[in-house]
């Protein structure tokens, strides 16, 4: 039996892709579109799509109109925010790559999420490179103490650091015994030249345009770097991630944040 997905933000970079994924895969079928844009709409009138799915511009009166399984959601994160928690409430489970949400947003996901007994996927990053940096990073944080992030975006990104840089040092804060950065008299530094500060943790955010999602993690110790780096140079990069999270939300019956929770 098919998926059915419906998928918010259907023209923006990356909902673009998920549109084009779920009409290549014979397992999904596209139930409808969110588009704030485009109420009442096919999507094929608003896209270059050959998909019949309904377009609504509420998620609710979309829930109330068609059916679905999974709502794959790719906008910006109060909207992401709201749509988790509605999909959640009418029994869909989310597969969400918006990043920027909040601890407690996240925290609140998660009790929704198991009080609904509904899966939800929230996922900083889809791709699997980018995840084995991560899970990588973790393991080198347990012998280097001073590490930076360097993560580097398109020019329209509208969160920084990134949502990828951001869950690297939650993984790297597990392991990682000390706080200890390198040695900096503030007298001598122009303010925000060291990049931000998270967790104690260096982290410097580039916006240019030509660049998709690129991150460097670097340690440093006496005599030696170790850097891991990954690099998004097509947005179709984060697809069988999106692929994986469909198939897999609907084992769960909580949320699971971060894609490497689930591999392996
Ligand atoms: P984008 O091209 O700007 O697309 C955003 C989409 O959201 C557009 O369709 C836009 O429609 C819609 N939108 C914006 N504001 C809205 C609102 N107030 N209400 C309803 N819809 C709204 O962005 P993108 O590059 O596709 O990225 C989307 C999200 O995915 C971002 O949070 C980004 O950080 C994240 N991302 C995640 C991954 C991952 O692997 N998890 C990878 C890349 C990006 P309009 O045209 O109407 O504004």
């Amino acid at each position: 039996m098919s998926i059915k997905v419906i998928i918010a933000g259907p023209r923006g970079k990356m909902g673009r892709e998920a549109v084009k994924l779920v009409e290549k895969e014979a397992n999904f079928q596209l139930s409808a579109v969110l588009d704030r844009k485009h109420d009442g709409k096919q999507l094929r009138d608003i896209m270059d799509s050959h998909e019949t799915a309904p377009v609504y511009s509420d998620l609710g009166t979309c829930l109330q109109s068609v059916e679905a399984d999974v709502l794959i959601d790719l906008t910006v994160p109060e909207v992401g925010y709201t749509h988790t928690k509605m999909a959640l409430e009418y029994g869909v489970c989310p597969v969400v790559g918006t990043t920027g949400f909040s601890q407690e947003q996240l925290i609140e996901i998660k009790e929704l999420s198991e009080a609904r007994k509904t899966g939800c996927i929230i996922a900083p990053n889809f791709a699997l490179g980018a995840v084995l940096m991560m899970k990588f990073s973790k393991m080198a944080a347990k012998y280097f103490d001073d590490v930076e992030i360097i993560e580097m975006h398109h020019d329209q990104k509208l969160d920084a650091p990134s949502g990828t840089a951001i869950k690297t040092i939650e993984m790297i804060s597990d392991v990682r015994k000390s706080k200890k950065q390198g040695h900096e008299d503030e007298k001598e530094i122009l303010p925000g030249s060291r990049g931000a500060e998270v967790d104690g943790l260096r982290v410097h955010s580039v916006r240019l345009p030509g660049m998709v999602a690129h991150q460097q993690v670097m340690f440093g110790s006496t005599g030696q770097l170790l850097t891991l780096k990954h690099d998004s140079f097509h947005r179709e990069s984060f697809m069988s991630g999106v692929k994986f999270s469909v198939e897999s939300v609907l084992k769960l019956e909580t949320l699971v944040y971060g894609l490497e929770n689930l591999l392996d």
